[in-house]
């Protein structure tokens, strides 16, 4: 018999499952408990669990956490994990360190739900790797889960505040799972984090951004936008070619409407897209919306064929925005040192296997 992944389950149905298998039905919130949230890596850690139960729960439970092949850590703070997981597929995943100007109890992590990515971003290292596939639920809740235990060996007091769905992958690509993986990691008993600190960032997969609204009003939203003419970000993010701009635009609007929250835009400056037109088009697409522009000077990636625009390009640019009053925040990026964009570790390490 296949034993069910224990990372993937909610707490309703593992306390339905402990039914089933003939174990109390509090065992099921127990379980949880000791999964979800302590993010234990043994079954022998269960503490106020008899060893009979342990043993019966192991028959139709796995758990398998996934291994740390290796940590860098910036001197800006910046940590970056990479996870092999049970079938030897590798994945990234990213701890901000404190931003200067908040409070010290922020901790965001960046998560990975896909490996590779099937939407083939020029100027992005997972991308340029092609798509291998979807990471199971238990694989996107893991990765808070095993960091938060590296961290807590540390600092027993640890916590993760914030989580953000800018790891590898296309996240909408692995909606139900994205979507599970946010209800778990919400869960009282779990890592009860609150929906408002997890945002979903998306390169535009229009029918799933209304879907979310629609399922999860709660969640944040980002989009990659990069570019606001058709033409240009064809090129930078292909998925545009499908949904372009004028429906991502009004898809956008609709998740405002229906959530009340502001969107969040991601802008890479890069030499194709840091120009007055592309300023002047972002005013024009954003005007009278809800909407956030997150400035990113572009983290190089070996082969993109795009590179970082001047100083001057870049705050020429976030001037015509403020111009038009549009919210914008100038993000110098973080664990440069460390190759922290999304997919690079792997990337290279890739590169030193071959
Ligand atoms: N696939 C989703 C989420 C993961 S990518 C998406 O595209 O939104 C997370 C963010 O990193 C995206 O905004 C993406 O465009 C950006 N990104 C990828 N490679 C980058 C690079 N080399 N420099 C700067 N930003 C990059
Ligand atoms: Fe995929 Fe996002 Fe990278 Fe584009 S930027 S290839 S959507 S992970």
């Amino acid at each position: 018999m296949e034993k069910i992944d224990c990372r993937s389950l909610l707490e309703t149905e593992l306390s339905e499952l402990c039914a089933e298998k003939g174990l109390s039905k509090f065992r099921g919130r127990q379980i949880f408990q000791w999964v979800e949230q302590k993010g234990i890596r043994d079954w022998r850690e269960m503490s106020n669990i008899s060893q009979a139960d342990r043993e019966k729960i192991s028959q139709f439970l796995s758990l398998r956490p996934a291994d740390l092949i290796r940590e860098q850590k910036s001197k800006d703070g910046t940590r970056k994990y990479l996870f092999g997981l049970a079938d030897g597929e590798r994945i990234e995943t990213v701890l901000m360190g404190y931003e200067k100007d908040r409070s010290r109890d922020r901790q965001t992590i960046c998560i990975s739900t896909q490996v590779g990515c099937p939407v083939g971003c020029l100027f992005c290292a997972t991308g340029m790797e092609g798509f291998k596939r979807n990471l199971t639920v238990g694989e996107i809740t893991g990765q808070v889960l095993d960091v938060l235990r590296i961290l807590r060996q540390e600092n027993p007091g640890s916590k993760i505040t914030n989580i953000v769905f800018m790891g590898m992958g296309e996240p909408l690509f692995n909606y139900k799972a994205v979507l599970k993986a946010i209800s778990i990691l919400n869960s009282k008993n779990g890592q009860n984090i609150g929906m408002r600190r997890m945002t979903v960032s998306t390169s535009g997969v229009v029918p799933k951004i209304i879907q979310l609204a629609q399922d999860n009003p709660q969640v944040g939203l980002a989009v990659s936008l990069h570019s606001s003419r058709d033409e240009v970000r064809d090129k930078l993010v292909p998925i545009n070619k499908k949904y372009p701009l004028a429906s991502l635009m009004a898809a956008c609007r609709t998740y405002s409407q229906i959530t009340k929250r502001r969107v969040t835009f991601e802008f890479a400056l890069n030499n194709t897209n840091t120009n007055k037109s592309e300023a002047q088009g972002l005013v024009n697409l954003l005007k009278g919306m809800m909407a956030h522009v997150n400035l990113i000077p572009v983290n190089p990636v070996q082969g993109s064929g795009v590179h970082r625009p001047t100083r001057e390009e870049m705050l020429m640019f976030k001037k015509i925005l403020e111009e038009a009053e549009i919210a914008v925040s100038f993000r110098e990026e973080k664990g440069l040192d460390i190759d922290a964009a999304c997919g690079q570790l792997r990337q290279r390490l890739e590169c030193e296997r071959a």
